[in-house]
C-alpha cells in the first residue's frame, strides 16, 4: 500500500502519492500500488529497490482450486450461563453417539470430539464449553466455529453470561441454536426460556422466527438426538463445504509440551486431507506430522475436513489459533515458518488494538466505518442510558455499535471480545479486575473508566470528529 510504501521509504505518504501522479497512478493511501511502480517510486526517491517474491504469499496460488467441494461436519461450541448444563450436555452427546459405543472406544480429550449418528452422519464439537475458548480462538484470528449451541436453564431462564454468549457469537455471525435444558425439573419452564429469549432477539420458529429451539435434558437424554439432528439440519442449510483432496489446512486448536512425545498439537482440517508425513507450517513453527490420533485414541494414516486431530511432530509448541498449511517439503516448512516469525516480529512492534484516539484517523483513512464498544457499567439504568447517548452519535460515515452491553465489572472476556472485534471497552463506575487488566495490556486492548456518563459520550463525540486529544 501507498502508506507501507511511505513507511519503508521514510518520507510522509504524500510524497509518494506525488511520485505516483507523476506515473499517471491515483492512488490513496490504503490503495496498494503495482510492484513495478513501487519500483520507480522508491528509485526516483533514491532507494536502490528489488521485488522480492514472498514465498508465504505463493503458497495458496499453488493449491489448485479443481477440486471438488464436497458437504462436511459442522464444528459445534457448546455456549451459555454456568450450571445450566454445557458438560453434562456434551457428556451426553458424547454417550449417545451409537457408532463409538459399538467400537467401545473411549474419548480421550483432544480439545474437540467427533460425534457420528447412526446413520453415519458426523458433528464435531469443540470440548472446552463456553465462548471464552471461542472468542480467545477468534482472537488470534481463527474462524472455525460454525454453529452455536446456546444451553438455557429451563428452571433458571436467562441469565448474564446467556446474554454474553449471545453477543459473542452475534459479534462473529456465528448462528445460534437453542437447547433448553433441564426440561426434567419440576421447576422448568421452557415457554419462559422463549420469551426472555425472543426479547433479546432470538425468536423460536414456532413463534414466526429463525431460531431453533429444542426442549432437552442433557442428564436423562430426553431430546438429544432430536437436537443433533437439528445441528445437522442447520448444517445443511448453511452448505457447509470443504475439499477433501489436495493438501490440508486449518487450525490448531490446542497444544501441550508432553515429556516423553515432545510437542502434541491438536488440529482441526478445514480444508483438504492431512496426512502422516505430510511437511506442515503452524504459526511460526513447523515440522513434519510423525504421528496422528483421533479424539477416541486411535492411530490414523490420514484425517479430512472438519476431523480434530492430535499430532507429533512438530518442532515447536504451535499456538491455539494458529492456521496451518501442508506445504511440498520440510524446507519450505522451515523457510516459511522463518519469514512468519521475522513478520511477526514486525507486526508485534505495530500491531495493538483500536484505541479511542485513533478512531478520527482510522475513519478519515477509510479503514473504520463502525466503532465497536463494549459497555459495563454498574446498574441497568446507566447501562440503558449510556447504550441510548452512544449510539445516537453514530453518524453517516461511521455508526457506532455496542456489541455487548452488561452490568458488573470488565472481565478477561470482554478483553478478549474486545481484541477479536477491534472494539474499545467503557466501564462507567466499574474497573476491571485483576486478570482483565493484565489481558488488556498484554493484547493492547484500550479501557476507558468514567464516573460521569456526560464525559463518557463527550470523549466518544469527540473522538468521532478528531477533536480527542491524542495521548502519549
Ligand atoms: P455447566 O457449568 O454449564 O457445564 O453445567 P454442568 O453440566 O456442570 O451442570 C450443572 C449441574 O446441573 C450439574 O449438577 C448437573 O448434573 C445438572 N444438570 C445438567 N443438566 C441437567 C438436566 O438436564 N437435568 C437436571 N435435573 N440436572 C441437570
Amino acid at each position: 500500500t501507498v502508506r507501507e510504501l511511505a513507511e519503508l521509504l521514510r518520507v510522509p505518504p504524500n510524497v509518494v502519492m506525488a511520485e505516483l501522479l507523476k506515473r499517471g497512478v491515483l492512488a490513496t493511501i490504503n490503495q496498494t500500488v503495482p510492484s513495478e511502480v513501487a519500483l520507480q517510486v522508491a528509485e526516483a526517491l533514491g532507494f536502490l529497490a528489488e521485488i522480492k517474491k514472498e514465498e508465504e504469499e505463493t503458497l495458496e496460488e499453488e493449491i489448485p482450486d479443481h477440486w471438488e467441494k464436497l458437504p462436511r461436519p459442522p464444528i459445534v461450541v457448546v455456549m451459555g450461563h454456568v450450571d445450566h448444563g454445557k458438560t453434562t450436555l456434551l457428556d451426553t452427546i458424547r454417550k449417545t453417539n451409537v457408532a463409538e459405543r459399538e467400537k467401545g472406544g473411549i474419548t480421550q480429550h483432544i480439545g474437540a470430539s467427533v460425534v457420528q449418528l447412526p446413520d453415519g452422519r458426523k458433528i464435531t464439537f469443540l470440548d472446552t464449553p463456553g465462548h471464552e475458548a471461542f472468542t480467545s480462538l477468534r482472537a488470534r484470528g481463527a474462524q472455525i466455529t460454525d454453529i452455536a449451541v446456546l444451553v438455557v436453564a429451563a428452571d433458571d431462564g436467562v441469565m448474564p453470561q446467556t446474554v454474553e454468549a449471545i453477543n459473542h457469537a452475534r459479534a462473529f455471525n456465528v448462528p445460534i441454536i437453542v437447547a433448553v435444558n433441564k426440561i426434567d425439573k419440576p421447576g422448568a419452564d421452557p415457554q419462559r426460556v422463549r420469551r426472555e429469549l425472543s426479547e433479546l432477539g432470538l425468536i423460536p420458529e414456532e413463534w414466526g422466527g429463525d431460531t431453533i429451539f429444542v426442549d432437552v435434558s442433557a442428564k436423562t437424554g430426553q431430546n438429544v438426538e432430536t437436537l443433533l439432528e437439528y445441528i445437522l439440519l442447520l448444517a445443511e442449510i448453511l452448505e457447509l463445504k470443504a475439499r477433501v483432496e489436495g493438501p490440508a489446512k486449518g487450525t490448531v486448536i490446542e497444544s501441550k509440551l508432553d515429556k516423553q512425545r515432545g510437542p502434541v498439537a491438536t488440529l482441526i482440517v478445514q480444508e483438504g486431507t492431512l496426512k502422516v508425513g505430510d511437511p506442515v507450517v503452524a504459526g511460526t513453527t513447523y515440522g513434519k506430522i510423525r504421528a496422528m490420533f483421533d479424539d477416541k485414541g486411535r492411530k490414523l494414516n490420514s484425517a479430512g475436513p472438519s476431523t480434530p486431530v492430535e499430532v507429533l511432530g512438530f518442532e515447536e509448541l504451535p499456538m491455539a489459533g494458529d492456521t496451518f498449511i501442508v506445504v511440498e517439503d520440510e524446507k519450505k516448512a522451515r523457510q516459511i515458518a522463518e519469514i512468519r516469525k521475522q513478520k511477526k516480529e514486525q507486526q508485534e512492534k505495530l500491531s495493538r488494538g483500536l484505541m479511542l484516539e485513533d478512531v478520527f484517523k482510522k475513519i478519515e483513512e477509510g479503514e473504520l466505518n463502525e466503532l465497536r464498544l463494549i459497555l459495563k457499567t454498574d446498574t441497568i439504568g446507566s447501562l440503558e442510558a449510556l447504550k441510548k447517548a452512544l449510539t445516537e452519535l453514530s453518524t453517516p460515515e461511521v455508526s457506532v455499535r455496542i456489541l455487548h452491553g452488561a452490568v458488573g465489572g470488565i472481565t478477561e472476556n470482554d478483553v478478549m471480545l474486545a481484541k477479536a472485534s477491534q472494539a474499545i471497552i467503557i466501564g462507567f463506575n466499574t474497573r476491571p479486575d485483576l486478570k482483565a487488566k493484565e489481558a488488556a495490556e498484554r493484547e493492547k486492548v484500550d479501557i476507558k473508566l468514567y464516573s460521569i456518563i456526560y464525559e463518557a459520550i463527550e470523549d466518544v463525540k469527540n473522538a468521532l470528529r478528531g477533536l480527542l486529544k491524542p495521548v502519549q
